[in-house]
């Protein structure tokens, strides 16, 4: 490799490394951009199976309210106007989510928002402090009947931990709305890069050195050499050599299959919530296209929660106390590495959306051009 020394060595193609790389690119910096995937984009990676865009790392839907970030994300994508309104399958019957008046009127037949409001606070508990974890907070905003429908199982599931186990937060991610809109988010802007993700991505990194299938942690004095500056975004415990334990994190299986139907199940998202069924979800990736992309066939992902070990992809930070706590200290030696900068869903350990990444990259650029 030529003795260049660049301004930023950027360690991960995801939206991280990307917008970090653009940003710095377009002030005039200069980045080499590393990732240890064979691919750029991150888990935002989509490739073209039988014509359909397929997510392959999970459907990611873009959604925000922030007008820079929404301006900086169509520099490099056109994106079409999906919107997310997934349904729940129990024991055979359907429910639309969000929770809304479609999701009311289909568990107790009622009407009317006072009809439903009416049942929520029958059945609701009522606490004189705030909830302390997902049951309670679940059970606070909607009621037995639902959590037990659809929550409690589905969250197990999921997360592989009892919903008493795991940070209110989580749940709040999903509105409760007493209106007819299915809306999964209350967000502004919302939509997919038409084309899919990695498109975007080649954009963002148009005129920037990328070099994938290449490992910075299997060999770190060398690749620190190459820059003033490292930006890291990969898993915080494993840059510091799992010193102070190891964090867990959520992962999971996709069981892909090509399907000889022009429409399998007839949305994007079909959630499965019961404890019997081994996937939390089936995604059927040619709806994300509005009106569904016309193809004789289709793909869908099973996804199969798989239990944590370091050599598997991690996909979500456990917010629970035990691992909160251990990022914490991992912070606190992050903050005193000289010269690296950590971004990202598994640099800062939190469960953030892709435009909750560009912002965070933005600002943590501008803070380091004094802004
Ligand atoms: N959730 C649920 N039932 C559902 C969908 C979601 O209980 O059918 C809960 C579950 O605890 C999940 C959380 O809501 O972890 C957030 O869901 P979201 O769809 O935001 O998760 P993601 O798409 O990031 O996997």
């Amino acid at each position: 490799m030529a003795s260049k020394k660049y301004d930023f060595l950027v360690v991960g193609a995801g939206m991280f490394g990307a917008t970090f790389s653009r940003l710095a690119t377009d002030a005039g910096k200069s980045c080499l951009v590393i990732d240890k995937r064979e691919h750029i984009a991150g888990n935002c990676y989509t490739e073209n199976v039988e014509g359909i865009n397929v997510h392959r790392y999970g459907p990611h839907i873009f959604h925000c309210n922030d007008d820079d970030i929404w301006a900086f994300v169509n520099r490099f994508a056109k994106f079409n106007n999906f919107r997310n309104s997934p349904v729940a399958m129990h024991n055979g019957k359907m429910y639309s989510l969000p929770f809304s008046m479609y999701t009311f009127n289909q568990m107790w037949g009622v009407t009317t928002p006072e009809e439903a409001y009416k049942k929520i606070e029958e059945q609701k508990l009522k606490l004189d402090r705030e909830p302390e974890n997902l049951e309670e907070q679940a059970l606070t905003l909607v009621g037995h009947d639902i959590y037990h429908t659809l929550i409690k199982d589905y969250t197990r599931k999921q997360w592989q931990k009892d919903p008493k186990d795991l940070p209110a937060s989580i749940i709040k991610r999903l509105p409760v709305r007493f209106t007819w809109d299915n809306n999964y988010f209350n967000d502004k802007y919302q939509g997919i890069p038409e084309g899919g993700y990695t498109g975007m991505f080649e954009k963002m990194l148009e005129g920037i050195e990328v070099r994938t299938s290449t490992d910075y942690l299997a060999d770190r004095s060398f690749w620190n050499k190459q820059a003033d500056q490292v930006v890291f975004t990969g898993k915080i415990d494993e840059y510091f050599g799992f010193q102070l334990g190891e964090l867990e994190y959520r992962t999971l299986k996709f069981d892909t299959n090509i399907v000889a139907s022009e429409n399998v199940q007839g949305n994007a998202v079909v959630n499965y919530t019961e404890a019997n069924v081994p996937w939390t979800r089936i995604i059927e990736h040619k709806h994300f296209e509005p009106g569904g992309r016309k193809t004789s066939s289709s793909v869908i992902t099973k996804e199969i929660p798989d239990d944590w070990s370091r050599e598997k992809v991690p996909y979500y930070p456990i917010g629970d106390k035990a691992n909160t706590e251990m990022f914490k200290q991992y912070e606190t030696l992050a903050a005193k590495e000289p010269g690296v900068i950590f971004g990202g869903r598994l640099s800062e350990y939190k469960y953030y959306d892709m435009h909750q990444v560009i912002g965070s990259a933005m600002s943590k650029f501008a803070r380091l051009q004094g802004g």
